[in-house]
């Protein structure tokens, strides 16, 4: 007999693909209750603090140092920028001052100052920036433990697989978990770009963010299961429902598993066309996962990590030995690198950003070569010099007119005249291109394609300025779609102005990794798809059920459609009838 509990479910917002089943846990961090005291020793307060920081960073480089080992660089460098907040003047201003102006303790200087920088942080409508405030909290509450002599570590996590449900988890809860125990995670809070959504995402587990879970139901239930591709949580199902979800887990991991043991094989159409599937990095770690994944080379390295939380440039000597490390990963295999895109949702004090209203319409990416040229300058001669022995290509990001394409090629010219009359070796065999994001780019495609050697069309971004929707606003985010008939028709203008001119086209948003979209842009005629390396064996795997013939006519059908709605159902047929 089934009980009334069974079968409780709720819907949040997947965050990373795939079914958990197995025991739930609840994850609740210490609460801590702080006492605002009056202290009468200044000095002694202050030397307390100094104390608790210096702690406080012997443990972030801990657990950097950790993350580093288990997770992957992503993970480390939060725990860097914790540093960097731990050691930010402001901050540690806001703090003593209170100590020493309003006698007040420690623990109590902390939490204010921290809550109040926090909140200017998050009212920026801005998700990094938000992001940023939830990094500041947990540094804040490491400093507190520490003064109240509060011990932070995780003990009672199981000694089993289980299920993770918590309100929120931020860094330092979760490198703290016993990830090889792990099956899933599931927070009440957070959005699909969270950090549980980046750390799940290089586990390979699922996650739901968002979900609607009442944490005392899940206490008291035995099972859970976690459908990471719909959203869905289920506690305590029934026993036919349940065997259902076994079997569908069962089929899904038998598919993953058959699709990554092929993952080094090419991937060629039923007709013999072999289609170039390659990967997004923004690091040497996820370059190894890469090749690991199959993927034949890198079609977007994303160089902002170079560049984000520090205080200053990183130098040419730096950035050539940072881009080598990866093209020594790549071993010779193509690698696209994008020059730095910042601006937008992406800010660094030292490039002397100011507040904009618009800043996805602003200063941003090529925008800032009039301006700073010296930026875009150093960035090609240290991949020219770093890049003697790879088939390397360079694209500029965010181009919206000609203009900027003849700006950077001659920029460009200037790098590798300045390298040879230094002497010093540089790559000979550079390809040139630009990424394809913004709107009046495809309108004047045809004009640009004789100066480039290739176009990389940047979905995430194109969708966004087609449609006025902030990518990061998650208010409006569900208006957007790369798969809304006006973007189709600009990737599709794109393909046909970049081939008439002899000229190579790839797409590196999200998009390309979406099942969904490998018949309509194998019919467009796209050349290379760029996507996650977790997503390559999938994406190799069903373009070798099609025939090129066959997606062009799906293509052409699609095309005609009306509206995002009807290309996603009409494709999930098509999609759905191969697998
Ligand atoms: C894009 O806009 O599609 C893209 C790949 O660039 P990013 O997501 O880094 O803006
Ligand atoms: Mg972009």
């Amino acid at each position: 007999m089934e009980t009334t509990l069974e079968n409780l479910m709720f819907k949040g917002v997947p965050a990373a693909s795939g079914i958990a089943i197995g025991r739930p846990w609840v994850y609740h961090p210490q609460k801590v209750h702080i006492v605002r005291r009056t202290v009468s020793d200044v000095e002694t307060e202050l030397a307390r603090f100094e104390a608790a920081k210096q702690t406080a960073m012997q443990q972030l480089v801990g657990l950097q140092e950790k993350a580093h080992a288990e997770i992957g660089h992503h993970e480390a460098a939060i725990f860097e920028a914790h540093q960097m907040f731990l050691d930010d003047p402001e901050l540690i201003k806001a703090i003593t001052s209170r100590v020493s102006q309003q006698r007040i303790c420690a623990e109590a200087a902390v939490d204010e100052a921290v809550q109040e920088a926090a909140a200017e942080l998050a009212a920026v409508e801005d998700e990094y920036f938000q992001a940023r405030a939830i990094d500041l909290q947990d540094v804040g509450r490491r400093l507190v433990h520490l003064l109240l002599g509060i011990d932070t570590e995780v003990k009672d996590f199981p000694d089993e697989p289980v299920i993770v449900f918590a309100e929120d988890l931020t860094p330092s809860d979760t490198v703290q978990f016993d990830r090889s125990k792990l099956l899933a995670l599931v927070t009440v809070q957070g959005g699909p770009t969270s950090h549980t959504a980046i750390l799940a995402n290089s586990m390979g587990i699922p996650a739901i963010v968002s979900a609607p879970v009442d944490l005392s139901a899940v206490e008291h239930s035995e099972l859970g299961v976690v459908d990471g591709r719909t959203g869905e949580v289920l506690l305590d199902p029934s026993a036919d429902r349940l065997k259902a979800l076994q079997a569908e887990q069962t089929r899904l991991q038998a598919k993953r598993a058959a699709a990554k043991a092929r993952s080094q094989e090419t991937a060629t159409t039923t007709d013999g066309h072999q289609v170039e599937v390659v990967a997004n990095i923004g690091n040497a770690q996820d370059a190894l996962q890469a090749l690991e994944y199959g993927a034949e080379g890198v079609g977007l390295f994303r160089t902002e990590f170079l560049f984000l939380d520090r205080h200053a440039m990183p130098t040419e000597f730096e950035q050539t030995n940072a881009y080598r490390e990866i093209f020594d990963v790549m071993r010779g295999k193509p690698v696209v690198v994008r020059t730095l895109d910042i601006g937008g949702d992406k800010s660094v004090d030292y490039l002397g950003f100011k507040t904009e209203a618009n800043p996805f319409l602003g200063w941003r990416a090529i925008r800032m070569m009039s301006e700073r040229p010296d930026l875009l300058l150093s960035q090609f001669r240290a991949l020219l010099k770093a890049g003697v022995e790879t088939d390397l290509r360079i694209m500029v990001p965010m181009v919206s007119r000609l203009t900027e394409v003849e700006q950077a090629r001659a920029l460009l010219r200037v790098a590798q005249e300045e390298l040879a009359a230094e002497g010093v070796p540089f790559c000979q065999t550079l390809q040139f291109g630009i990424m394809i994001e913004v709107p009046s780019a495809v309108l004047v495609a045809d004009h640009i394609a004789p100066l480039v050697d290739f176009f990389s069309i940047g979905t995430n971004d194109l969708t966004q300025y087609t449609m006025a929707v902030d990518r990061t606003n998650e208010r409006v985010v569900n208006i957007a779609s790369p798969f809304h008939p006006s973007v189709l028709r600009l990737i599709k203008l794109t393909i046909d102005a970049a081939h008439a001119q002899g000229k190579w086209v790839g797409v590196c948003g999200e998009f390309a990794g979406d099942p969904l979209a490998v018949p309509l842009l194998l019919g467009m005629g796209l050349d290379e798809f760029s996507m996650s390396p977790v997503s390559v064996p999938e994406v190799k795997d069903l373009i070798r059920r099609f025939s090129i013939e066959e997606c062009e006519d799906v293509a052409s059908r699609a095309l005609r459609l009306p509206k995002t709605e009807a290309v996603r159902a009409y494709l999930q047929s098509i999609v759905s009838a191969k697998q």
